[in-house]
């Protein structure tokens, strides 16, 4: 079995698939149209690109190759972290102890921006408010506790540490052993929320066209580029490439460039059959969100039905799926929580996510008015969120948070196409073991 990725257009089986309603068909490109600016990419980098700039009242196009929500956006683990994959020190060490405050005000201001829009544009989603960062071992608890300290000190930010007695109060598992909960994290439907963030764009003045693929796109000058899909034509002021892992999909030597920086990365989720209130209850007492604090990490949360959504694991060699993933989520689910053992699961499904050598965000511009957003890492539905905000400033003229981004340093996976993921793998599995040791 294989992730559906470049080739195949089709939606995957998954439990937020089966929960919406019927989609909305935008049409395809096939004619010729102007505006100001043109992103690439129907998930949600795109999406909050677009909508922002809709907002400031430019003219905007969105080319989706596939359907809104098609790739990660649509299929993720639905965990909102208002913070980076790559974590605060990165930031610090590459930028500085104020410049990373700012990118840790960005993305706590991402968080607010995101359940605005749910607000605003009146999008169904089931957000729940409440994210719990769980140690494995006592070994894990000192980095949290670490953690909450230097965010106390540095970001003003106040966590609340739960000791291992608290523990059964958020989690039905004796497998913690503390935690971190943040109650401006939670957890949503991300493909409810995609999909709504396709409508407030439309009803914000943006054109969306799914089935249009981008091949290739020339900048002229810097207020004329050219985005060319296999039967129309887009002339735009700006670009905004928001288009994941398909950065390799497009010809030219810049979209090579970008997508030699990030790695596509496999990575599974399975869905339970709706649990009966009380053992749900027994699992995920608050409802708050759980994820711990491995670099291969589990995180689960209950859906709106009582589902367990439960996620975990990754391939770092290609885009294919292993034999036997689904039954090792389920084995890790029954880990956590032997309590399920007789529930069946529904719905298994993966995506693809990209990951940049640092995990740390890789935003920026090329010529002048081609700008990109990539290197979420697996933390995207906040960072997204900062990333459609930056390059809006950018393209009206404020470009003072865009490139405190673009000053991160962003290198080639070593090993060109054919070794870097399993040179990752390599690299991966050391973590792992340190995580067992
Ligand atoms: C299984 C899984 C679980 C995850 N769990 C979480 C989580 O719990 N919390 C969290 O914060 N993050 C999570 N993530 C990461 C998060 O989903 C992503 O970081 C985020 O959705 C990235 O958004 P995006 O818009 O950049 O990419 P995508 O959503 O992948 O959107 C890119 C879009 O561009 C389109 N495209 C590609 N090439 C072209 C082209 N040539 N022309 C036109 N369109 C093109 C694709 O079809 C796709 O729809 C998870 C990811 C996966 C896969």
């Amino acid at each position: 079995m294989s992730i559906p990725y470049l080739e195949d257009a089709a939606l995957p089986h998954s439990y937020y698939e089966a929960s919406v309603e019927p989609r909305f068909a935008y049409p395809s490109l096939t004619d010729a149209v102007s505006c100001d600016v043109c992103v690439v990419g129907g998930g949600l980098a795109g999406l909050h690109s677009a909508l922002n700039l809709a907002e400031r009242g430019y003219q905007v196009v969105l080319l989706e190759a596939r359907r809104i929500g098609w790739g990660a956006s649509g299929r993720n683990g639905g965990h909102v972290i208002p913070e980076y994959a790559c974590g605060m020190s990165t930031l610090e060490a590459a930028l500085g102890m104020d410049d990373a405050r700012r990118c840790w005000t960005l993305a706590r201001e991402g968080g607010n921006n995101l359940r605005a829009r749910i607000s605003r544009y009146h999008i169904a989603c089931d957000y729940q408010a409440g994210h719990l960062e769980a140690a494995v071992s006592p070994r894990h608890v000192q980095p949290l506790r670490q953690w909450q300290a230097h965010a106390a000190r540095h970001y003003d930010y106040h966590t609340r540490y739960i000791s291992r007695e608290e523990m059964p109060q958020f989690v039905g598992t004796k497998r913690y052993h503390g935690g971190l909960l943040d109650m401006d994290g939670g957890h949503l439907h991300p493909l409810k929320f995609t999909l709504g963030m396709a409508r407030a764009l439309v009803e914000a003045g943006g054109a969306i066209y799914e089935g249009s693929a981008v091949r290739s796109w020339q900048a002229h000058d810097s207020t004329d580029v050219r985005i060319d899909t296999a039967q129309g034509q887009v002339k735009a002021r700006h670009l905004v490439l928001a288009s994941n892992v398909g950065i390799q999909s497009m010809a030219g030597a810049l979209p090579k460039r970008l997508a030699a920086r990030i790695l596509p990365v496999g990575t599974w989720i399975i869905a339970t059959a709706p649990l009966s209130e009380e053992l749900a209850h027994s699992v995920l007492p608050t409802g708050a969100a759980v994820a711990d604090n491995r670099t291969v990490l589990d995180y689960f949360r209950l859906s709106a039905d009582r589902r367990m959504i439960f996620g975990g694991g990754c391939s770092y060699l290609g885009e294919s799926t292993p034999a036997g993933y689904a039954a090792a989520l389920h084995r890790g689910m029954l880990k956590v929580f032997p309590q399920l053992e007789s529930v069946p699961v529904d719905y298994t499904w993966g995506g693809v996510i990209d990951i940049s050598m640092s995990r740390a965000p890789d935003f920026g511009r090329l010529p002048d008015n081609v700008f990109y957003l990539q290197g979420f890492s697996g933390s995207g539905l906040v960072a997204t969120a900062v990333a459609g905000r930056v390059v809006a400033e950018a393209i009206a003229g404020a470009r003072e948070n865009l490139d405190l981004f673009a000053r991160l340093a962003h290198r080639p996976f070593p090993g060109g196409t054919l070794l870097r993921g399993p040179l990752t793998a390599a690299g991966m599995a050391w973590h792992r073991l340190r995580d067992l040791l």
